[in-house]
């Protein structure tokens, strides 16, 4: 089956019991059970529950692997796949991660004893000099969040299988039609689905899928053990919302590619991060290793121009956090994703207080295009 007909008929895309096409919402925490000491496919619903394995089973189809987990929100699978490490053990992790989890590893995890180096991915030499006797995970986002850096999964994961070491990517920003880390190599892939896979901004959700059923199983295990688990209704929601992932990421795709191409020629943007940009570093890799370059695009305006009153004159773009979604979203990371990472840090991970990141949505790009050119000569006219 191909990607586009996964999306629709993948994993239980039906009722079992009355035919209904869409998946209906079980929406109960427990289930009958016929015999005393039996083992009855679902007993209670943080185990299992339909509406959620739907999705689950729907998930590891996407991304071709063995088993799916749905969680709560994509922090909650994040410190679910950490939960698989123990006091004393250490992680080498992407210097450019989402800004919560870079919250969760250094003010929640590393007081439960799990050591971290954060390096840049894409200097394989760099991520191997960081690995010590006490290794047992490679933890990175490609592209990641904002600044669109591209590693090489299938060499970190080759390093790592090396070292005897796991492969966890975040592929929040790829999506699985973008990108699938675990034909790559990578052992666990994960995701907010609150961004590309809800893709319309009602959801918060999380999903991880593993490349063995071994891996999955202590998944499994730990989802169920500690709980944070995805409800029957947003599992639904979620579901629903990725039927139309393939369509929604073709269009996200060709209006970035015709906003990076209006950034480009326009002298008051000093600098563009979009992995699709032919003379960015990453880009030969980008386009080997992913099927497009995604819907995000970072910028900066030259000094002479207010990016208070650029992101303030947009009229179509929404100043909000989150990404990934139907409409185009707009922030400035230094003071809202990425406010929790400290000031010298973020600096010289090279995120400056004047750098935007867009989100670019599915609308008529005529309509965005105007939007930027408008918001541009009401930031330049302002000083
Ligand atoms: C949003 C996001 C997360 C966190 O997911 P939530 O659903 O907000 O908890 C993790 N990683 C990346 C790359 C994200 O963009």
């Amino acid at each position: 089956m191909e990607f586009g007909t996964k999306l629709i008929h993948g994993g239980i895309s039906q009722d079992q019991t009355t035919g209904a096409v869409s998946v209906p919402i079980y929406q109960t925490s427990t289930f009958a059970q016929s015999t005393l000491g039996g083992s009855p496919a679902y007993e209670y619903s943080r185990t299992g529950n339909p509406t959620r394995l739907a999705v689950e089973k729907l998930i590891a189809e996407l991304e071709n692997g063995a088993a799916g987990y749905a969680f709560a929100s994509g922090s909650a699978a994040i410190h679910t796949v950490f939960s698989l490490f123990s006091a004393g053990d250490h992680i080498v992790v992407g210097n450019d991660v989402y800004g919560g989890t870079f919250r969760l590893l250094n003010t929640v995890l590393k007081r439960q004893g799990l050591n971290f180096t954060a390096v840049d991915t894409r200097d394989l030499t760099t991520v191997a000099s960081a690995i010590t006797p006490k290794t047992k995970a490679i933890y990175l986002e490609t592209p990641t969040n904002p600044l669109m850096h591209i590693s090489d999964i299938s060499a970190l994961a080759k390093l790592a299988q090396q070292q005897n070491l796991l492969t966890i990517v975040d592929n929040t920003f790829a999506s699985p039609y973008v990108q699938r880390p675990l034909d790559l190599g990578a052992d666990i892939v994960l995701h907010s689905a609150s961004k590309y896979l809800g893709g319309h901004s009602d959801l918060i959700a999380g999903l991880v899928v593993t490349k063995t059923e071994e891996l999955g199983e202590k998944i499994g295990y730990l989802q169920n053990a500690i709980g944070g688990i995805l409800a029957p209704q947003d599992s639904w929601l979620l579901q629903r919302g990725m039927k139309t992932l393939a369509v929604r990421m073709a269009a996200h795709q060709k209006n970035a590619q015709q906003i990076f191409e209006f950034l480009q020629q326009d002298s008051r943007i000093s600098k563009i991060y979009y992995p699709g940009d032919p003379n960015g570093t990453d880009y030969q890799l980008a386009k080997r290793q992913m099927d497009g370059f995604g819907g995000m695009i970072s910028f900066e305006l030259t000094t002479d121009l207010s990016v208070k009153k650029f992101i303030e004159s947009l009229k179509l773009i929404t100043l909000a956090e989150s990404l990934g979604s139907v409409e185009s979203l707009i922030e400035v990371p230094a003071i809202m994703t990425h406010g929790s990472i400290p000031e010298k840090i973020r600096l010289a991970n090279g995120i400056s207080n004047r750098l935007i990141r867009l989100s670019v949505g599915i609308e008529q790009v005529t309509d965005l295009l105007g939007d930027l050119r408008t918001a541009l000569n009401a930031a330049q006219n302002f000083y």
